[in-house]
């Protein structure tokens, strides 16, 4: 039997029509899908009606699929010659292991695409009125994340702390307390602005606006968690003038009126 072939599609950030043109093709003729917990239903309700889904993404408070075995349902299914699609949040090669993935596929000698997304550390900032450089502001931008695995350096705040960037910051919710003192206490002015946006680019989007120093009592006060971007510099004052709402558009209906899983998407 033919081998299959794998796409690792970046879903975007979270409004479903962020997703690509190529994207989306794909979806809608994969015979598999393996995604992640944060990619929005909607796109997964336009694959095929004989496509499986298998979602991968951990809940709260659920273990994690550990990613080995990811890696075996691809390479199970790309074995038995199938069109699988490997749907992921934001771009598949920031922060979402898609390197690692894309590493099996390679050395099991399994045709795979990379299909690019827009990660939530760029466009998740935009729909927040938040561009990440400016001529005035920053002229440079500098995506880390704020949880790192087992054996790892912890990220050098001390370094970071220098840069005058944009400091956008995944994963660290858990942290942030801890992440903006260590930035203070390494240099960065307490009074440099920072927000937090959950859930960016959806229609339940939150964010908070602040200042390094009293940025974590204020997320704490208004309740804001993970999935959130944490962002510091003097970009963060744009969103007074940039902010905006979006006006979502819906996916083509073809492929959502032939599945019948769009039932539980409404
Ligand atoms: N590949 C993804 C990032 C995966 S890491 C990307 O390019 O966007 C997961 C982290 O991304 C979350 O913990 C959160 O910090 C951030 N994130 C992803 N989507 C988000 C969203 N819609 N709103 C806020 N943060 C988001």
């Amino acid at each position: 039997m033919n081998k299959g072939k794998v796409w690792l599609i970046g879903a975007g950030p979270g409004e479903a029509a962020l997703i690509t043109v190529k994207g989306l093709h794909y979806i809608q003729s994969a015979d598999v899908i393996v995604h992640d917990r944060l990619v929005n239903p909607e796109l997964i309700a336009q694959a095929p009606e004989h496509c499986d889904i298998i979602n991968v993404g951990k809940e709260r408070n659920h273990h994690p699929i550990p990613q080995e075995e990811i890696n075996q349902i691809l390479v199970k299914h790309a074995l038995a010659g199938k069109q699988i699609v490997r749907l992921k949040g934001g771009d598949p090669y920031v922060f979402g292991r898609g390197g690692e993935e894309a590493e099996t596929l390679a050395q099991q000698g399994i045709e795979f695409e990379i299909i690019p997304g827009i990660s939530s550390a760029i466009g998740g900032l935009a729909y927040a009125g938040i561009p990440v450089t400016h001529r005035d502001y920053a002229s440079s931008f500098h995506v880390v994340t704020g949880h790192l695995s087992q054996g790892n350096e912890p990220q050098n705040w001390r370094a970071l702390a220098q840069l005058d960037g944009t400091l956008i910051i995944l994963m660290g919710m858990s942290r942030l307390a801890e992440i903006c003192q260590q930035l203070i206490q390494f240099g960065k002015p307490p009074a440099t602005p920072a927000a937090v946006i959950m859930y960016a680019s959806q229609p339940r989007q939150e964010m908070t606006i602040a200042t390094l120093a009293t940025l974590a009592a204020e997320v704490e006060h208004h309740q804001l968690h993970a999935p959130a971007l944490i962002v510091i510099g003097n970009v963060v004052r744009l969103t007074e003038i940039l902010a905006f709402t979006s006006t979502p558009i819906t996916l083509s209906s073809t492929a959502v009126m032939m599945n019948p899983l769009t039932r539980q998407v409404t």
